[in-house]
């Protein structure tokens, strides 16, 4: 007999472990359904969504992942972020839930909805059930009526979850439940013991070779010795006639992108001073309850991003180490340059010129953490916007163009355009002339600036390249620029020697992330 179609709308994948065998069980055909715009922030949502991917590998059964789009979810609670748990918060967000699975059902050819929310004794499932029904019947849909949590089902989900090994969130899913559950969570981490939760020292063999070593970036074919277990340093065969170019950044606690930012960051240096980034090796000190999975979440996206810039992943070290409650990761990477690129050549007169616009990097972190803050003067899809500003955090592309005609390159990070500006002068000795009219700054990071309060030049700043050109070249390196698709602007030029000290670095960035954050609001 032809099984019927249903949809389950999964809010994690611990409450997932019992209605899910359950409706198979009844003779449904049911794939999953992962929403998770609500859950905040982004690597909460993927070690949620890696759960879910883990449990449908455990059922046999497919699963759709929504795309994640927090901006859209916090534009639907906007006023009601100060609502308590099992408020109007939560009923509105289980319409964006429950609408966004019935209306993907029924243009997958679902006839039945079902969700795995009643199973939460901390949700209110009539509400859920109200709701679902309403969201099925706009699309024609049947909608499965259950209170998953009766029979000690929540108790069942508990136990199951534990037993397969699957991450356990300690919050219901976004900010303000986060927020609101802090203390709780602080408290649950000392208590609750973590099935992730890994010894403090090394993988073993097999763990390494599957969350670390399956990871090499791109082919190198000057890689003759990469990484292994037992391989002690990685053996490269240098070209001839080129200058080793080396650089070591670390990202300390970050999650989300980390692996992505260790790359980009150490690229930026080395293409900063003219070479093209080839050997990346990697140490990862990861705090015991970051598990496996968590390694193998870093190493690829270092891999993809290795791979689209040509690096070869060529050795490092991995460890868990409890002293640490945040990853710390530490990339060491080598390029070869054709040439030597000094400070002490820039003269007076030569030409500054920047790439892409002021304060990419500043912007699209706000975004991603403190989506909030902007929403009140921007939509969800100008958030949107500045949040596609990461992808533009790489400065290869412009470094290989402007390394035929500049003098001196720089990479500004901390301290945002102003900051990288004083670290030049700092080095050549000379005094800089900048047309502030001539910045590249965004409107949206200027409407920013505007209502946060906030100067954009000291806004961290990787994304954009600082270049000291001469005069006569100027106009060649900005065409050819042009013609690659790369913005750029002459914004200034270099002046008579400093006569004061350059300002003590400003970054305005740490300000922002603790907006309104002061008193624990
Ligand atoms: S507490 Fe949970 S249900 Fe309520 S709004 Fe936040 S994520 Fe949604």
């Amino acid at each position: 007999m032809k099984k019927e179609k249903l949809l389950l709308h999964i809010c994690c994948a611990p409450d997932a472990t019992v209605p899910w065998p359950a409706l198979s069980g009844e003779g449904y055909d049911a794939a999953g359904y992962f929403y998770g715009s609500n859950i905040h922030p982004e690597a909460e949502y993927q070690k949620r969504a890696d759960a879910v991917r883990k449990l449908a590998a455990e059922e046999g059964a497919r699963v759709f992942f929504e795309r994640y789009e927090p901006t859209g979810w916090l534009e639907a609670v906007r006023g009601l972020e100060d609502e308590p748990e099992r408020g109007r918060r939560c009923a509105r967000c289980f319409e964006e839930q429950l609408y966004a699975a019935a209306a993907y059902a029924a243009e997958n050819g679902y006839t039945h909805l079902c969700t795995t929310l009643t199973i939460s004794p901390h949700k209110d499932a009539d509400l859920i059930n109200g709701t679902g029904r309403r969201a099925a019947a706009r699309h024609g849909l049947v909608w499965v009526e259950k209170i998953w949590r009766k029979k000690d089902g929540f108790k069942r989900s508990v136990a199951r979850s534990k037993e397969l090994g699957l991450y356990r969130q300690n919050y219901c899913g976004c900010a303000f439940s986060a927020r609101g559950a802090a203390q709780e969570t602080e408290m649950s981490k000392m208590t609750e013991p973590n099935e992730k939760k890994m010894p403090s020292g090394k993988l073993s063999p097999e763990a390494l070779k599957r969350n670390v070593l399956s990871y090499r970036g791109a082919d190198a074919p000057g890689l003759l010795i990469g990484p292994g277990v037992g391989e002690d340093a990685a053996v490269i065969k240098w070209p001839e006639g080129k200058y080793m170019v080396f650089a070591s950044d670390p990202v300390v606690g970050a999650e989300n992108g980390a692996g992505r930012l260790l790359v980009r960051i150490n690229s930026n240096d080395i293409a900063s001073k003219g070479g093209d980034p080839a050997y990346l090796a990697v140490t990862l000190v990861l705090p015991p309850s970051f598990g496996e999975d968590g390694a193998a979440r870093i190493m690829r996206e270092i891999d993809e991003e290795c791979r689209a810039q040509g690096i070869a992943v060529a050795g490092g070290h991995t460890e868990f180490n409890d002293r640490y409650d945040r990853p710390v990761i530490m990339g060491a990477l080598i390029g070869a340059a054709d040439m030597v690129m000094r400070a002490s050549d820039i003269s007076e007169g030569d030409v500054i010129i920047v790439t892409k616009h002021i304060g990419i990097e500043g912007m699209s972190i706000v975004a991603a953490d403190r989506p909030e803050l902007l929403l009140p003067f921007m939509s969800a899809d100008e958030i949107k916007e500045i949040l596609s500003w990461a992808d533009m955090t790489s400065v290869l592309p412009e470094a290989r163009i402007l390394r035929r005609y500049a003098k001196f390159m720089h990479d500004p990070t901390e301290g945002g355009f102003c900051g990288g500006l004083d670290e030049i002068c700092m080095l050549c000795g000379l005094s800089a002339d900048v047309d502030r009219s001539a910045l590249p700054v965004e409107e949206l990071t200027a409407r920013a600036a505007e209502k946060l309060r906030f100067d954009p030049l000291h806004l961290i700043a990787s994304g954009s390249l600082l270049a000291v050109v001469p005069k006569e070249l100027v106009e060649s390196a900005l065409s050819e620029l042009e013609a690659a698709g790369i913005a750029a602007a002459a914004v200034g030029r270099m002046g008579p020697p400093l006569s004061a000290p350059v300002p003590e670095p400003a970054e305005e960035l740490w300000r922002l992330l603790k907006m309104g954050k002061e008193n624990g609001e």
